[in-house]
């Protein structure tokens, strides 16, 4: 399994490193094939290194250095040596305007850098409630521009819906979903949306799920923890 914590907008960089002091220890206890991954704020980045977990950018422009006010590129990655990238979450997408045209620039370009991508995809309510077949087709449509062929990555499917609002993907939709997107891409699937304690059991034993991606209970190192050594 894969557990990746998306911290948004939250944590500071004293917060994350004190978080991190609090969960390094505890993952001796994780299963050795687990992997555990971590995305703070980018000015709480910083070379942690650890075998126990991975830090990655929940964002970055693709440039290696330039002109790009209020961005960064690869070059101060580099400074922490951050290989890991989130590329295509539905909060770019929808609040920041990233069209799929970029994001696809931005998973071409971190390809390149041998960057190791976890790859959001994910449907509005409003597509969810048309079925399935609509929902493959807006999922399949987020693979526009994508080398899926690509080794080093992971897709999150995250339906919109289920982000932050506290309501899970029933298991049958999760299940559902899953199966129909092992078809398409085969690569390691995470489920995002609204994944805590109490429900954790139930979506890591669906077959195709091979990991999770969490915003909100990740916050803490405590309620990240559960997931992790559920
Ligand atoms: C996310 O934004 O990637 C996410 C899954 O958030 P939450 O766990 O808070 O629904």
């Amino acid at each position: 399994m894969i557990y990746a914590a998306n911290f948004k907008t939250n944590h500071t960089r004293q917060s994350t490193r004190e978080y991190l002091g609090r969960l390094q220890p505890q993952l001796i206890k994780k299963h050795p094939n687990d992997k555990v991954y971590i995305f703070p704020p980018l000015t709480a980045l910083d070379d942690y290194t650890s075998a126990d977990f991975t830090i990655g950018a929940q964002n970055a422009y693709p440039v290696k250095n330039g002109a790009f006010t209020g961005e960064v590129g690869i070059e101060q990655l580099a400074e922490f040596n951050i290989k890991t990238i989130l590329i295509g979450h539905s909060e770019r997408r929808d609040i920041l305007g990233e069209s799929q045209e970029e994001v696809a620039k931005k998973f071409a370009f971190f390809k390149e850098q041998g960057f190791e991508i976890i790859y959001c995809i994910g449907e509005s309510l409003e597509i969810r409630e048309q079925g399935i077949e609509a929902v493959m087709e807006h999922l399949i449509s987020q693979f526009e521009g994508i080398d899926t062929t690509y080794e080093n990555f992971v897709v999150a499917y995250e339906p919109i819906w289920a982000i932050g609002t506290g309501r899970t993907a029933s298991v049958e939709e999760i299940t559902q979903t899953h199966n129909a997107l092992k078809k398409v891409v085969d690569k390691p699937l995470l489920y995002g949306g609204s994944v805590k304690g109490a429900n954790i059991a139930e979506i890591s034993a669906i077959e195709n799920v091979d990991g999770v991606l969490v915003g909100g209970a990740s916050l803490k190192t405590e309620t990240f923890l559960e997931l992790v050594l559920h």
